[in-house]
């Protein structure tokens, strides 16, 4: 059981800079998230887009702005817990208890639900038996490389995630792409690289291919695709792994009691306090009169939400309000050295 200051769930922008703006007043958080790195829909739907209405950055990336709030939040050395779903919030005791689907325990007297657009999770491959073969033999994600070495792994998708991780296993094991078009929508350099090893005998490539059948009970022994003239290929297979790109689910949070006007989150605009005491909700995921869905108000909101949680978490203090130019105590925290 992990217990803190706050919980944050999501680590996009505003989760990001919700952990500087608690931070600084002396609150320790853990942040979850559902992907396996940091920085919400900027790292996963825009890392080379330009963004120019982040305040005093006239322009930078999703890929630079999520570096930066990273870099920012170095001096807490804060705990990021990665491809985690929060799934259940219930209240003992007067404090919050947040479970994960690695069946991780947090208590906390906050949590901020700096969720976005709901979690981004994985397309599912379509066929019924995969289920059974899920974080066993099929995987969405690769965490450990490792495991995959010297054996037969059927990649599949045609965006940048499958055309790397085909290059990159290649080196260590038996690739075979599977695509279901003839173009692959990944960089043209990775391609290039690819079409290469293929010349060389060193990978696989199927077009025009979609996955028909799994074979094998405990483990997966083959696969079978198919073609739209129903031509079928049966593929030795230890492991699949498939990247059909993410979807974004609101997922559990609907069900933990909170107002909801649609897929937001009711708040007050004082703290950003939701219906629940200690549950605070900040960023795209909260809804209010004249709310705009931008990162630079996501972080205001964080800033007013980190106040009610330094109340709740330190109750016998009074907060005092101080500019980070002139305070010697967030000066330490952030371990700058005395001028
Ligand atoms: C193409 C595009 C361009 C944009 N350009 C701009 C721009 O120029 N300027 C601007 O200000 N804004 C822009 N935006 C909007 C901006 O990206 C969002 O306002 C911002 O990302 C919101 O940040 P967030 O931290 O609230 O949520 P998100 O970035 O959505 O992050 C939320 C995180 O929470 C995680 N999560 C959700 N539920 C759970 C759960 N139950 N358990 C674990 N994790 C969970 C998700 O996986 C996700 O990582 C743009 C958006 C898009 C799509």
């Amino acid at each position: 059981m992990i217990k803190t200051d706050v919980v944050i769930i999501g680590a996009g922008p505003v989760g990001l800079f919700a952990v500087h703006q608690l931070g600084i007043i002396g609150l320790k958080s853990e942040v979850i998230d559902n992907l396996d790195k940091a920085g919400g829909q900027c790292i996963e739907l825009y890392p080379d887009k330009p963004i120019y209405d982040i305040p005093a950055i006239p322009v930078c990336t999703g890929e630079e702005l999520t570096k930066n709030l990273l870099k920012q939040i170095e001096p807490f050395k804060t705990n990021f817990h990665f491809n985690e779903r929060v799934q259940e919030v219930s209240n003992e005791n007067n404090k919050w208890v947040v479970k994960t689907s690695k069946n991780k325990v947090f208590v906390s007297p906050n949590i901020v639900i700096a969720g976005g657009v709901g979690s981004f999770e994985p397309r599912k491959l379509p066929l019924k038996e995969a289920e059974k073969h899920e974080g066993k033999s099929i995987f969405y994600s690769v965490n450990e490389k490792n495991k995959f070495k010297g054996k037969k792994i059927s990649i599949f998708g045609g965006g940048d995630s499958a055309l790397d991780w085909a290059l990159e296993l290649s080196k260590t094991s038996n690739v075979t792409l599977i695509h279901r078009r003839d173009e692959f929508r990944g960089a043209p350099h990775t391609l290039s690289q690819i079409k290469k090893l293929e010349k060389a005998g060193k990978l696989i490539i199927k077009t025009k291919y979609q996955l028909s059948a799994i074979e094998g009970d405990k483990n997966i022994k083959s696969i079978t695709i198919k073609n739209d003239e129903e031509k079928t290929i049966k593929v030795e297979t230890d492991y699949i792994l498939s990247f059909f790109g993410l979807i974004m689910q609101l997922g559990p949070i609907a069900e933990w009691g909170l107002n909801m006007n649609k897929k937001n989150i009711s708040v007050n605009t004082e703290n950003f306090e939701t219906n629940k005491k200690g549950i605070f909700a900040v960023g795209d995921i909260c809804i209010y009169p004249g709310k705009q869905r931008l990162i630079l108000s996501g972080f205001h909101e964080a800033a007013l939400a980190s106040v009610e949680c330094f109340k709740r978490a330190r109750p016998n203090e009074k907060y005092r309000f101080q500019f980070t130019t002139s305070s010697k105590e967030i000066q330490e925290r952030l371990g700058c050295k005395p001028k």
